[in-house]
């Protein structure tokens, strides 16, 4: 899924992305408040005593009419000893006019957005039996409109996007993240002249009465929430993309008014397709299609096989289509591990320029997604809060973060292992459409490289915040570059332990450095070809941090015990004091290294600083002696 700056979008006008994640966060916070009261009446929906196997629905609906008439048919096996009752979700704004078991009716109560459905006699363990609803009415469109009747073009229009969770305003569903749908029939009867999109293969379509019957069939597990249909107008058109399993098709459905702008944006789209299957293996669902069919949400939803889309631009297409392996094929298993959906997806994207597809330069997309990230100090990539729709769909920590989050582990671990993790996780039977949390992700990503990433995901997904780094750097006469790095943290959080990329420049040449970086005020020293004129922080862009660069003197290493200076109270807020045996000259700057004080030390003697007027932040203070910097630290003012 992925929101849009619809309007200008439309219009055809570029902007950039910190337009798009403004106008992002406003829809979002829109939203939010629509769903806010569904899902607070939402009990627990996953231990129910059975799963689900095959669900069919048969619909009428006239994409002029906001209503939805039909029966939905369940399949299921039996999970616990014994069943008595079948309990399903559908929103009580729609009425529930009968409902049979294997055919005979039975009673049924249908009351805050649950179905409960009295069995006749108690099914036991692994029985496999069906419930058939029959029901109508006008579904309520909660998140992010579940169920809209709309018009483009003067033409009328009906298209479902469920996620997160609105599949029962239209539909009788078991709505969870624990059990998929293992197989899907959904036939839609509308009025002649429509086209409905759907899920699978279209496997019949008939006409009649001057109605048209389609038969979409989807015969691998689903998720409740990316089942869908959109009827209208629709122009249909095919791509095809070749690839290791044969030709897949690419089935497009459009607004006509849309077929010239839709053409190029899909037939683009094939090149993309074919990245992905290099790096992440061929299109899981390759036996039955991939496609599009527009909508009139603003941005783009990943249904399964047949994404709904706004419009045809390059960004948004990468995105909807990683999303068929991340999120689709494997999804996640609760909406705290969103970003194994939209962190992936949104990377992908990224990908596509990093190899040269669409117009955007990696470089510049990877600062966008930090400078994104770091616009706020705080927020964890895992949802803190799944009731609000808005956090789990927060642009700058599940979609950006989430991202920058994988670029990190691709730094820390190399593209072999890397890339290698992914596949494995992807492959991973127990994952492959079905569920998955970030441990799993973490457990391939270990296993792919021999390393132990629990440091990692305690800062980079369940942490928040970021390293801010104070780098200060001098090279000897004898061309040693001594860096000293310093490292305070956006939020209160512990340290995060993580190569530092650095690139020393100087006359006829460019050396690239990396540091590890497992503790605060850490020296190194490396040696270079000649003199050092510039001194860059991860000029290549693969880290969320914030940083400063500035030229010694580094102090000595290791600092002397008697040269050792004691800093109270830190953090501080209107008086430090500096103290210990060395006396020099105590230089105290901010992190930008604007000098603020020099204050000078006696031998044996304390000193006083009084910040007051400050900002809150990090500052750095470092003893001179005779041209050396005997000891240096971090002081923080709030
Ligand atoms: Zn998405």
């Amino acid at each position: 899924m992925k929101y849009l700056f619809t309007l200008l979008l439309l219009l055809g006008i570029s902007i950039g992305a910190i337009a798009q994640d403004a106008d992002h966060v406003e829809l979002v916070k829109a939203e939010k408040r629509a769903a806010a009261f569904k899902i607070q009446a939402r009990g627990n929906t996953q231990a129910r005593g059975f799963d689900v196997g095959h669900q069919r629905l048969d619909l009428q609906v006239d994409p002029a009419v906001n209503l939805v008439t039909g029966t939905v048919t369940t399949t299921f096996r039996v999970t616990q000893d014994s069943l008595t009752q079948v309990v399903l979700d559908l929103e009580d704004a729609l009425t529930v006019d009968s409902i049979t078991y294997q055919g005979n009716a039975v009673s049924f109560t249908h009351q805050g957005g649950k179905i409960t459905i009295n069995l006749p006699a108690s099914l036991p363990l692994d029985a496999v039996a069906q419930v058939a609803i029959q029901y109508h009415g006008t579904p309520p469109g909660s998140g992010f409109g579940s169920f809209v009747q709309s018009d483009h073009n003067g033409a009328p229009i009906i298209w479902t996007l469920s996620e997160p969770y609105g599949a029962d305003d239209w539909w009788p569903c078991k709505q969870d993240l624990v059990d998929k749908i293992d197989s899907l029939d959904v036939l839609v009867t509308v009025p002649s002249g429509n086209l409905v999109a759907g899920n699978g293969l279209l496997v019949e379509q008939t006409e009649q009465n001057g109605m048209a019957t389609f038969h979409w069939k989807h015969r691998y597990p689903i998720p409740t929430y990316l089942v869908a249909f959109a009827v209208t107008n629709y122009v249909p058109y095919t791509d095809t993309v070749a690839s290791d399993s044969g030709d897949i098709v690419m089935l497009n459905y459009v607004y006509p008014e849309s077929l010239n702008s839709a053409q190029t944006g899909t037939a683009n789209l094939v090149s993309v397709m074919q990245l992905y299957n290099d790096l992440f293996g061929v299109y899981p669902y390759w036996k039955e299609k991939y496609g599009h069919a527009q909508f009139g949400w603003g941005g783009g939803m990943e249904h399964t096989t047949m994404t709904f889309a706004v419009s045809f631009s390059h960004g948004l297409l990468s995105h909807e289509l990683a999303h068929q392996w991340f999120g689709d094929a494997v999804t996640c298993g609760s909406w705290e591990d969103i970003w194994l959906n939209e962190g992936f997806a949104t990377y992908l994207e990224g990908l596509t320029y990093e190899h040269g597809l669409g117009s955007a330069d990696f470089s510049d997309w990877l600062v966008n997604k930090i400078n994104t990230v770091i616009s706020q100090p705080g927020g964890s990539v895992k949802v803190d809060d799944t009731t609000s729709v808005g956090r789990i769909f927060s642009w700058r920590l599940s979609y950006s973060k989430g991202a920058m989050v994988l670029h990190m582990l691709r730094w820390v671990l190399g593209d072999d292992a890397f890339f290698q993790g992914i596949r494995d996780y992807l492959n991973d039977p127990q994952l492959r459409f079905g569920f998955a949390t970030t441990a799993d992700l973490k457990a391939h990503l270990e296993a792919a490289s021999g390393k132990d990433l629990t440091d990692f995901f305690d800062s980079w997904y369940s942490g928040e915040g970021y390293p801010i780094y104070s780098i200060i750097w001098e090279q000897t006469p004898d061309n040693v570059l001594h860096v000293n790095i310093l490292q305070a943290q956006s939020v209160p959080a512990s340290y995060f332990k993580m190569p530092v990329p650095l690139r020393a420049i100087g006359p006829g040449f460019s050396q690239d450095l990396v540091f590890q970086n497992d503790a605060d005020d850490q020296y190194f020293t490396a040696q270079l070809p000649g003199p050092v004129t510039e001194l860059q922080f991860d000029p290549d862009h693969w880290l969320v941090a914030e940083a400063t660069i500035t030229q010694g003197p580094v102090a000595v290493d290791p600092v002397p015990e008697q040269a050792r200076l004691t800093v109270t109270p830190n953090p501080a807020w209107d008086r430090v004091r500096f103290s210990g045996e060395a006396g020099g000259l105590v230089i105290i700057t901010d992190i930008a290294g604007r000098q603020l004080a020099r204050l000078r030390k006696p031998r044996s003697t304390a000193v006083w600083w009084e910040p007051a007027g400050r900002p809150e932040g990090l500052y750095i203070w470092r003893l001179v002696q005779n041209g050396r910097v005997l000891d240096a630290g971090k002081l923080v003012i709030n």
